[in-house]
């Protein structure tokens, strides 16, 4: 048996006791209520995304979050374009990946990790290179919790003609965010982050009209987000392939809870007195937070290693022993770890983390 604690990672998350007893049942996955649950859902996230039917679909894809990015990004670009992606962590390397991996031509254009990306560094690369068709970015870069400017950058991007994708995985829900005003074509999220469901599939709130040009464009059967898309509009909310239906139904709680919560911004306060609570008590206890207070998103927190010979393995059991889990660090310039406040996490969470971190260290 796993002794119980607390998750304080950026998802999977600690979910509400009603997120997961929404999963004790064997749904069936092609029944007409399951197809109605599905259309909700498709439905509550357009409207947390404040943008409306007529110009813009939600599609779930089977899988993690990346299965969602990697979806947009070999089923939308077709081998005459050229994508640039700007880069300051893992994730946005990790679209590079996939841009090798499916022969997509493509521009990097990589910040150091504690910086986050600019306008000027992204007009100087689309001066640079005029092929560029395709731009994708991370809004909170989940490597060290940098929130990047999407709102400065993307309009300007779109001005110049380009298909826009942004990786708002560990940010759509918790933090708002105008896709339509931030002329956002792609912006793809999971279940298991700021909405607060459990791991299984991923989203991809798309502009119709660019999605509906890409028919015919994807590289692989499962990821086609098209098919995905067709399919569901055609034969209301049926999934292409075996969905996952427990996720799904905790999925359509969680979406619940999130309205009773008061909706994204009432959210987005919780996050940030979260985050705050927490980066001002483990300064107060002699820990650095590694990005710059006007970067640091509300949702994920890098602290340095207070010394040298700090050892994290050790202080990781120490935590989990009184019913924390934190992450490691992710970043190679300088050692860091990392602690998530997203999730069923409130004040006096944060408050009793604060104590067991004091008594650890003393
Ligand atoms: C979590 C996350 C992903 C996807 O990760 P998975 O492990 O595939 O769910 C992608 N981008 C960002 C910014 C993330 O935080």
């Amino acid at each position: 048996m796993v002794e119980k604690y607390l998750l304080l990672t950026p998802g999977p998350l600690t979910t509400s006791e009603k997120v997961k007893q929404a999963m004790d049942f064997d749904y069936c996955t092609w029944d007409d209520d399951y197809k109605k649950i599905t259309q909700s859902f498709r439905h509550s996230l357009l409207e947390l995304a404040e943008v409306k039917e007529d110009e813009y679909t939600a599609v779930p894809i089977q899988g993690s979050g990346t299965y969602g990015v990697e979806s947009v990004i070999s089923s939308t670009i077709s081998d005459d374009d050229t994508l640039l992606i700007a880069i300051n962590g893992a994730y946005g390397q990790r679209i590079s990946e996939m841009a090798d991996v499916y022969g997509i031509n493509h521009v990097d254009l990589v910040v150091d990790e504690r910086e986050p990306i600019t306008l000027e560094a992204v007009t100087e690369y689309l001066d640079k290179y005029p092929d560029i068709t395709h731009f994708a970015m991370i809004h909170c870069e989940t490597t060290t919790g940098i929130l990047n400017p999407i709102e400065d950058i993307i309009p300007y991007v779109k001005e110049h003609g380009i298909v826009t994708i942004v990786d708002a995985m560990s940010s759509f829900g918790g933090i708002p965010i105008d896709v339509k005003n931030d002329k956002i074509d792609y912006l793809i999220s999971s279940s298991n982050k700021c909405i607060q469901g459990v791991p299984g599939f991923s989203f991809v709130i798309a502009r119709k009209e660019s999605l509906e040009s890409t028919k015919g464009m994807a590289r692989t059967l499962s990821l086609d987000l098209y098919s995905q898309y067709i399919e569901m509009e055609r034969n209301n909310g049926k999934w292409r392939f075996t969905s996952p239906t427990h996720v799904v139904h905790a999925f359509y709680e969680a979406l619940k809870e999130l309205n009773e919560e008061g909706g994204v911004k009432a959210r987005n306060q919780r996050y940030q007195a979260n985050q705050k609570h927490l980066a001002t008590g483990m300064e107060e206890l002699g820990f650095k937070v590694l990005i710059d207070e006007k970067w640091q998103s509300p949702i994920i927190t890098s602290f340095i290693y207070p010394t040298a010979d700090f050892d994290f393995h050790k202080f990781y059991q120490q935590l989990k022993s009184d019913g924390f889990v934190i992450y490691p660090g992710k970043i190679s310039h300088v050692p860091t770890f990392r602690i998530g406040n997203i999730g069923e996490v409130y004040d006096e969470d944060i408050t009793n983390l604060l104590q067991a971190i004091k008594e650890i260290i003393q």
